[in-house]
């Protein structure tokens, strides 16, 4: 059986390896297919692709956009077949860039706190961190590490950055319809990223799914490194129900998430090739390029 991975991050956005390593790791791994799905960005993805010139590895040109969940908190809607050329992608270009600008507005807000805490960082530390486009929590989190205001990521998160945490602040995002109309305007595949790490009840999703059905939602994130077998059989269960393809992957960080791997997960994880298939047969039935 042959194996891929349809979510993972870059540089260019939370991710600690640049797009040709993640490129050289897959190869490594022997996954057929990579994602590079990169927070409200698309900047890591013409590297990717060319650095998958001369090996077997299929390149899906994707990206991870932050909306609205339930209450104040958020989902993320994964955009699949991003396309290098298309008359909306301009437009498209824009909301990433305007979600990146709020992102920056809010991360200084952050800073701010994290001063009047008692923590001595600037912001450009924490662009210096990121290096990428979009700079998020992580690239913070980063530089409090780096300055031993923490031991570890989770301990920067609950006691700072969470949304618990004494830093917070929330970050201006897209309704999910918005976000996956964005997608569908470009000929992109939208997928609900790992709807089981959703903070919602049940019936939330189960409703929300059948409104973004309605806006060209095409498939649900069933294999996730996060996931335990009774999620996997909840996202297949719910994808049957509202007649939903299945994506999954590793959401892969390097160091920022050190004990999730590429392709593998924890180490259980085995996304089968035949989801590919599936989400391209899904595409050509919509008259959508492969
Ligand atoms: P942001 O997009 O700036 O709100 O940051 C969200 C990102 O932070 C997520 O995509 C994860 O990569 C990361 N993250 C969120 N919560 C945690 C946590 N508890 N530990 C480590 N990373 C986290
Ligand atoms: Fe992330
Ligand atoms: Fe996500
Ligand atoms: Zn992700």
């Amino acid at each position: 059986m042959r194996f891929i991975d349809l979510h993972c991050h870059s540089t260019a956005s939370d991710g600690s390896d640049d797009p040709a390593e993640l490129v050289r790791k897959a190869v490594d791994t022997g996954i057929v297919a990579l994602a590079v799905t990169d927070h409200d960005t698309i900047a890591g993805l013409d590297e990717a692709q060319r650095n998958t010139a001369g090996t077997k590895l299929e390149l899906i040109r994707g990206c991870e956009i932050s909306a609205r969940g339930e209450g104040s908190g958020e989902m993320h809607i994964l955009g699949l077949w991003i396309p290098r050329n298309h008359p909306n992608l301009k437009a498209f270009e824009r909301v990433l860039r305007d979600l990146r600008d709020c992102r920056a507005a809010r991360n200084q807000i952050m800073v701010e706190r994290l001063r009047k805490l008692g923590c001595s960082l600037s912001y450009d530390e924490v662009l210096a961190e990121a290096g990428g486009e979009s700079v998020g929590r992580p690239h913070i989190a980063g530089v409090l590490l780096r300055k031993g205001y923490a031991k570890s990521i989770r301990e920067v998160f609950a006691r700072y950055l969470g949304s618990k945490g004494s830093a917070y602040e929330p970050k201006k995002v897209l309704q999910p319809e918005e976000a996956v109309e964005l997608l569908l305007s470009v000929g992109a595949t939208a997928a609900i990223a790992h709807p089981r790490l959703i903070k919602a009840s049940d019936a939330w999703l189960e409703t929300t799914i059948i409104r973004l059905k309605a806006c060209g939602l095409s498939a649900l994130e069933a294999y996730h490194s996060e996931y335990s077998e009774v999620d996997v059989r909840f996202c297949m269960g719910l994808a049957v129900k509202q007649n939903l393809a299945l994506c999954g992957g590793s959401d892969y960080h390097g160091r920022l998430k050190p004990d999730i791997a590429l392709g593998t997960g924890r180490g259980g994880l085995r996304v089968p090739e035949s989801l590919l298939e599936q989400l391209k047969q899904q595409r050509r039935e919509q008259g959508l390029p492969v």
